[in-house]
């Protein structure tokens, strides 16, 4: 499953958490400071890959469940082809 991330700069405070349990290695510190003087995290592939086949974020949530200012939110790729029941169509009963 791939996955992809957002995170707030401006509600991180560079606690760096988040860079530390992601299996992947995804994120890391910005170079750049935010408005409270900050440097905040970032996720790697907004720069490098946006959008890639490669990308290698699993969508796991690990960093965002570790994150203590609930800064980062997780968005999950579904698979080509899955399909969910409601798009299968059943027959209907008349009268
Ligand atoms: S969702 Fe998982 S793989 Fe993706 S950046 Fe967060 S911890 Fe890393
Ligand atoms: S865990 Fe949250 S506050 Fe800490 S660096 Fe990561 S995004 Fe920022």
């Amino acid at each position: 499953m791939k996955g992809r991330i957002t995170i707030d700069r401006e509600l991180c405070k560079g606690c760096g958490l988040c860079i530390t349990v992601c299996p992947k290695k995804q994120i890391e510190i910005s170079d750049s400071l935010n408005a409270k003087g900050y440097y905040p995290a970032k996720f790697k592939e907004e720069t490098d890959s946006p959008g890639s086949k490669d990308s290698k974020c699993t969508g796991c949530a690990m960093c965002a469940i570790t994150c203590p200012d609930v800064a980062i939110e997780v968005y999950r790729e579904e698979k080509a082809g899955a399909q969910s029941d409601a798009d299968s169509e059943e027959t209907q009963e008349k009268d």
